[in-house]
């Protein structure tokens, strides 16, 4: 019979909601019992998944279709259970870029806070970029700071914006920033995620203050992951859970492969397995002492690798 590509905007874990090329919603269910082999996940299939849809024929009026196949990931969030660490949440897939909205003030995000983000992001191999918001705010000072901050983090292969969510400039430029992609919107409460939302696409910012009331209010959301429609073509996606983006599980590769401007280093180092804290003939150290490696970076460094070890 009929397949159909869509993608799947939102999942209750037992339905999804898909949308398929043309841009018709269906609600759909796996075909039977479909075992996802490779990942030791609860959920077999997550919001922003490719999938192939066969239409029901007995579906009366309403759009239902069976998922027969899922695309290949680029990327996945993941959450690791509490209770059995073989068991994992899929909370997102195929994103795009994660943005981290950040204020200097009311409230001020901490350089640790966003190179923790960066970290995360690049764990999930997920590009990311940085928009400072409430640039109205700020005074001369506060504006060669926000230029010393973009001074590090450009070059480092993360994009950055300044804005003003009162300013239609700003606006413009936060919407050709998430124009044609799947986002996901991060950032502390209050640094004007759901204005900047508002302010360029009405629903999708209603729908997703809705679900962070929801989500405020204590109830068990992270199953719930929904992707909104700024435009045709572009999404966001703001579930609970993965607002304050965690750190990724970091197992596989040293916290050093998650720095570029370290990563770009290894191998210099005398001992392979240098952990650049003390190490003689340590490449990092010695970059850090030039000023290639920005001390803030290096200070973020050291905190999560302490944060590390004591998590082990
Ligand atoms: P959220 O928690 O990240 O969704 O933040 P909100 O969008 O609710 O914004 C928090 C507060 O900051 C609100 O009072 C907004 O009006 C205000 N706000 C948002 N963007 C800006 C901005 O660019 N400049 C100023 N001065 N205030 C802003
Ligand atoms: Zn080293």
């Amino acid at each position: 019979s009929e397949q159909l590509r869509g993608r799947v905007i939102k999942s209750t874990g037992l339905w999804y909601e898909v949308e398929d090329e043309g841009g018709r919603r269906w609600t759909a269910r796996l075909r039977g019992k479909f075992k996802v082999k490779e990942l030791k996940v609860t959920n077999p299939l997550a919001v922003g998944d490719w999938v192939q849809l066969e239409p029901l024929a007995e579906a009366g009026g309403e759009e239902q279709a069976v998922i027969t196949e899922i695309e290949p990931r680029q990327n996945y969030l993941i959450r690791r259970s509490i209770h059995n660490k073989y068991k994992s949440h899929i909370l997102a897939a195929n994103l795009d870029q994660a943005v981290l909205i950040a204020t200097l003030a009311q409230p001020r995000t901490s350089l640790g806070f966003i190179d923790r983000f960066l970290v995360s992001a690049e764990a999930y191999r997920i590009p990311a970029c940085i928009v400072f918001n409430k640039k109205d705010l700020l005074k001369e000072k506060g504006k060669g700071y926000v230029q010393e901050l973009m001074d590090i983090y450009e070059p480092l292969g993360y994009p950055c914006l300044v804005i003003s969510a009162k300013e239609t400039e700003g606006l413009q430029a936060f919407g050709q920033l998430l124009e044609g992609k799947l986002s996901l919107l991060s950032g502390h409460s209050g640094v004007g995620k759901s204005t900047l939302l508002n302010a360029i696409s009405p629903e999708a910012g209603q729908k997703t203050a809705e679900i962070s009331s929801f989500a405020n209010k204590g109830t068990h959301t992270t199953t719930f992951a929904e992707m909104f429609k700024v435009r045709e073509g572009t999404w966001v996606i703001d579930t609970p859970g993965i607002k304050e983006l965690g750190l990724a599980d970091m197992d596989e590769d040293p916290l050093d492969h998650y720095f570029p401007e370290m990563r770009s280093l290894l191998g210099e180092c005398r001992f392979h397995n240098c952990s650049h804290t003390h190490e003689p003939g340590c490449a990092v150290l010695d970059a850090v002492e030039a000023g290639q490696i920005a001390p803030s970076r290096y200070t973020s460094y050291l905190g999560m690798l302490e944060e590390d070890e004591t998590h082990r």
